[in-house]
This record gives C-alpha cells, structure tokens and sequence, in this order.
C-alpha cells in the first residue's frame, strides 16, 4: 500500500465529473487500498479517488465509531431526508472550515469490491460524509455548498494566504 498525493483545491481533478468505475480490476482493488492508507495518514475519515487524482465515482468511508473502512463503488444517493449544519472540512482543502447544511440522513446505493450491490443508511456524521464524499465526485467542494458571501471570503482568503502545506487536521476532514 502507498500514500498517495492528495490533490488540492485549485487541482483541475476535483472539479470533473468523474466516470462509472466499469469491472472491478486488481487496479481498482490497489487503488482502494492506497486511498485508505491515505486517508488514515491524513487522519480523514472519508477520502474520494479524485483527491488522489483518480476521476472514477469511487470513494472509501471510515466508520467514525469502530474505524472500519467501506470502499463505495459509484454510490448514488437514492433518498435522503431532514436537515442539519455542522462545521466540516475538506482534505482537499486544509485549514478552511465552515458550517455546511446538510441532509441528516441519507440511504446510499453503490456496489462493493465483488461488484455486489450494497446498501447504506447513515445520519448525521455518517450522513455529512457520504454526500461530501458522493459531491466530490460530482466535481463539487464542500464551499460550494455555503452562501455566497461566505464562500466569497474563503475564495479571497485561499487567493491572498495560499493553503497551509502539510498541516495535521485535527478537525472534522474529509
Ligand atoms: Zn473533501
């Protein structure tokens, strides 16, 4: 397994929308193995393939509690319901956070690494996680989702300060 480079905000990648991950190869099986690597050594708790430069509807979810992690091949959220904010983050874009609104409960479906379909519910933080990880691959970021004002002034903040390099997150990142 591998660390791989994670892409940051400004990188063409994370604003594609990626493609349907076709058969499950021996690439794909490695590439999730090195997104989790990546994602433990960023201490993220969800990582999608366009941050590691990968445009394929692919992402890995930490469970917060237990720390098991579930790869989603082309996860579409089906339903979702009610609303919450909460602040988040984006590997992607280190040391910006802001309160997002969200759905606070979503019901996912994708396929697993034995191309089997699969099934997940989730509510709050797990809720925020699979639809931050699923905009990724819509080549959406998480201050898309904020009020244009706010956005504004994180867009200039990121333009006149740059983005910290190599900073240890020890907030909620994704
Ligand atoms: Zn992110």
């Amino acid at each position: 397994m591998a660390v791989l480079k994670v892409r940051k905000y400004g990188d063409p990648v994370l604003r594609r929308r990626a493609s349907e991950v076709g058969e499950i190869t021996p690439e794909i099986r490695k590439l999730v193995d090195d997104m989790v690597e990546t994602m433990y050594d960023e201490v993220g708790i969800g990582l999608a393939a366009p941050q590691v430069g990968i445009a394929l509807r692919l992402v890995v979810i930490a469970d917060d509690e237990t720390r098991d992690v579930r790869p989603l091949v082309n996860p579409v959220i089906v339903d979702r319901s009610g609303e919450r904010t909460a602040e988040e983050g984006c590997l992607s874009i280190p040391g910006i956070f802001a309160l997002v609104n969200r759905a606070a409960w979503v019901r996912v479906e994708a396929r697993d690494l034995d191309g089997q379909p699969v099934t997940i519910e989730g509510r709050d933080l797990l809720a925020r996680v699979l639809q931050h990880e699923i905009d990724h691959i819509d080549g959406v970021l998480f201050i898309d989702r904020l009020d244009p004002l706010t956005r504004d002034r994180i867009k200039r903040k990121i333009k006149k300060e740059g983005l910290p390099e190599g900073t240890r997150h020890n907030a909620f990142a994704l």
